[in-house]
């Protein structure tokens, strides 16, 4: 079994973290060959002398030399958005971990393709955004998407290729920090309250997103994009103790699901091995003290994410990357005390009002919606 090459963009973050735990646990199928980060260089340097790998990259050039000056080995050092698409591509790799926050990491994925390497993506949002573009050319370069997602991970390991024969899609929804909140007091939730997730432990955007539900229904489109699954084929249902990571439902009505305790190691490993399993240090379930699985409907009236989100996704074209871009100013507001939680979806929803979506979009009539929805977001924004 070959050892797979890999680079990870964002790996300064809590999946990059992930990652790196998990080439430590299969050292013989998982080789960490690229590392980059975006400005955090004290903790990227302080990776790369843990693994080792052969290229580092920073985007902001303005902290290469504390970078230089922490590395204790030697690598081959890539810094700006071009050095994230150059370490995306080294001629060595064999994957790409994508896993950067947002939608910086578009452009590197593209050129992951370009240069035929897998991708495994953790980075919703570039499917949310551009999930048309990157099916294409993925197929046009005959490359794999892994879904790292552990929704996605779980229905990819439910489906096992047979998506002609699924009836629904069940995403499964922790529900949250406020799941059983009333209402009328999310207006008083703080971004401390909301950044404390029940089951995840996770980087702060997509933790609100998690709180506001916007994280399921970018789930939503990324699993209509992902699988080639209509998206009133997807449903979403709240299971708090997040170990059902999400269920298919196929023609004959027997329903699969993937079960594992809520750690990220386990949808990397399994992108990085696929279609092996191999033994590693995680903990199995231990049935005795799951004391019980819960499922319940969403409450769609109070967290108006899901249903955006669907509308977003049926309608198409542009209006998932206005409905992501709003929703990322709004969020990186909210933490920053400038608008209230119930804001998060009011904006969004003002700005996805506001857009004429276009149809089969290119990457520039996508990038164009994008900033579009930031100013607009940006411009409704207090302070
Ligand atoms: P974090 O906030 O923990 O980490 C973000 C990473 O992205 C950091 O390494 C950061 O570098 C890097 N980064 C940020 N902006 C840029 C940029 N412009 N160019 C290059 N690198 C950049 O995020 P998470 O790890 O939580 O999430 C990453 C992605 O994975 C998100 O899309 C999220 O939705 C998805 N995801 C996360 C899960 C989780 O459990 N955390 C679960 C499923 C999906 P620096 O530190 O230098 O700023």
């Amino acid at each position: 079994m070959k050892r797979k090459r890999v680079v990870v963009l964002g790996a300064t973050g809590s999946i990059g973290e992930s990652a790196l735990k998990v080439a430590r646990d299969i050292p013989e199928r998982m080789e960490i060959i690229g590392l980059a980060a975006n400005r955090n260089a004290e903790k990227l340097a302080a990776a790369a002398n843990r693994a080792r790998p052969e290229s580092v990259c920073l985007v902001d050039e303005t902290k290469i030399d504390i970078l230089r000056g922490a590395l204790e080995y030697k690598p081959q050092i890539f810094s700006g958005e071009d050095g994230l698409r150059e370490i995306a591509s080294l001629a060595n790799a064999d994957m790409v971990l994508i896993a950067i926050v947002g939608t910086a990491g578009l452009r590197p994925a593209l050129a992951a393709i370009d240069a035929g390497k897998d991708l495994a993506v953790a980075s919703k949002e570039i499917l949310v955004m551009a999930g048309e573009i990157v099916r294409r050319e993925a197929g046009a370069k005959n490359v794999r998407v892994l879904p790292v997602d552990s929704e996605h991970n779980a229905i990819f390991q439910c489906l096992d290729g047979r998506a002609s024969e699924v009836r629904r899609i069940i995403l499964t929804a922790s529900g949250g920090p406020f799941r059983e909140m009333p209402a009328e007091i999310f207006v008083d939730v703080t971004p401390e309250q909301a950044l404390k997730h029940p089951t995840w432990n996770m980087g702060p955007k997509i933790t609100i997103d998690s709180a506001t539900l916007f994280n399921k229904g970018l789930e939503m489109i990324e699993a209509h994009w992902l699988f080639g699954v209509e998206m009133k084929r997807v449903e979403v249902v709240i299971h708090p103790q997040s170990i059902v990571h999400s269920m298919v439902e196929f023609a004959d009505g027997s329903t699969l699901a993937q079960l594992s305790y809520s750690d990220m190691c386990f949808p990397i490993q399994y992108a990085v091995t696929w279609p092996d399993r191999v033994p590693n240090t995680l903990p199995p379930l231990d049935f005795g003290k799951l004391s019980k699985l819960e499922f319940f409907p969403p409450r769609y009236d109070d967290f108006p994410a899901l249903d955006l989100a669907r509308r977003a996704g049926e309608t198409g074209g542009t209006l998932p990357a206005v409905m992501n871009a709003a929703n990322e100013i709004t969020v990186a507001a909210f933490l920053d005390r400038q608008v209230r939680f119930p804001q998060i979806w009011q904006i969004v929803e003002s700005v996805m009002e506001r857009h004429r979506s276009v149809a089969h979009p290119d990457l520039d009539a996508i990038l164009a919606a994008d900033q579009w929805a930031r100013e607009q977001a940006r411009a409704v924004i207090p302070g």
